[in-house]
């Protein structure tokens, strides 16, 4: 061993190295230069490197999951502008991404017209319980139904049922959008069924309580489904504005104004700024 010459940096990014800890190796260095030039004290530095391995571990845990879980993009809570949606109760969605009804085996509904978000906090739900380590897995009512009916059909009913049940975090999104047959309304009560009291679900609809009969085809069903998902859960019943609208009510004005500034002219200047309008 020949650790005379070395530095106790480098002892430190040997030692970083020998546990497997790229991320607080690679922020190592900045973090002694900032603590030599006195910009730094003990507890945040510590904090730093500990938060850099935590932060590239956790979206390792996040990449790993993307590939599996389904999920059709990364929405986070941090991208989530409260201020556009007064009627969520921003403490409560906080404290939902700390993920404590995941250990409980607790539910979250998130109701509301389209566009509000529904979709996008069930998903940062699930990056986030992806980030600490937990099985997530994602799918529209219809695809999840879709996927229990075609087991079904090849005799692996039973298998694709524990798979939908193992994960700890399952989303069920869309639910209302398109209607279902009674088949796929049987085969979901058994997945919630099996679901309830053993893992998590957030469910997201457009539709409240009292339309999901119709949207099961079957009032009795959708009561006894209801009754499970409410027994241990969260609601977040979310009344507002589509965010989508807002983007286009936004591009609308644009091009609205671009009309404006450019209807004076006989003809339209050759260089458009904004290319909107031009057609493919
Ligand atoms: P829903 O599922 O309720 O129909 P989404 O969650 O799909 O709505 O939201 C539509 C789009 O608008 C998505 O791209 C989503 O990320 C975005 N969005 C919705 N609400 C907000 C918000 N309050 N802050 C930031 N982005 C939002
Ligand atoms: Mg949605």
């Amino acid at each position: 061993m020949s650790t005379a010459v070395r530095s106790p940096r480098d002892v430190i990014r040997s030692m970083l190295a020998d546990l497997k800890m790229p991320g607080s190796l690679e922020a190592v260095d900045g973090i002694l230069g900032d603590i030599d030039g006195g910009r730094l004290q003990a507890t945040d530095a510590i904090n730093r490197l500990l938060s850099a391995q935590i932060t590239l571990r956790n979206n390792r845990r996040l990449q790993t999951a993307m590939r599996s879980s389904r999920l059709p993009a990364v929405k986070t809570l941090e991208s989530f502008e409260f201020s556009f949606q007064p009627s969520i109760k921003r403490e409560q969605i906080e404290s939902l991404h700390e993920l404590g009804f995941i250990d409980r085996k607790e539910n979250v509904v998130l109701l509301g017209p389209p566009g509000v978000g529904k979709t996008h906090l069930a998903i940062s739900l699930a990056v986030a319980a992806a980030q600490r380590g937990r099985r997530v897995y994602y799918g529209t009512l219809i695809d999840l139904i879709t996927s229990l009916e075609e087991a079904q059909a090849a005799g692996n009913l039973t298998r694709r049922l524990a798979i939908l049940t193992h994960p700890s975090l399952l989303v069920v999104d869309e639910i209302g959008y398109l209607p279902i047959n009674h088949t796929g309304a049987v085969l979901f009560f058994q997945l919630m069924n099996r679901r309830y009291e053993k893992a998590s679900t957030v469910l997201t609809s457009n539709k409240g309580f009292e339309e999901w009969g119709e949207v099961l085809g079957d009032d009795v069903m959708a009561a006894a489904l209801i009754d499970r998902v409410l027994h241990h859960c969260h609601l977040v019943n979310i009344r507002g504005n589509s965010y989508r609208m807002r983007e286009h009510t936004e591009l609308y004005r644009a091009l609205q104004s671009d009309v404006e500034n450019s209807s004076e002219a006989v003809r339209p200047p050759r260089k458009s700024k904004t290319g909107i309008g031009n057609r493919g």
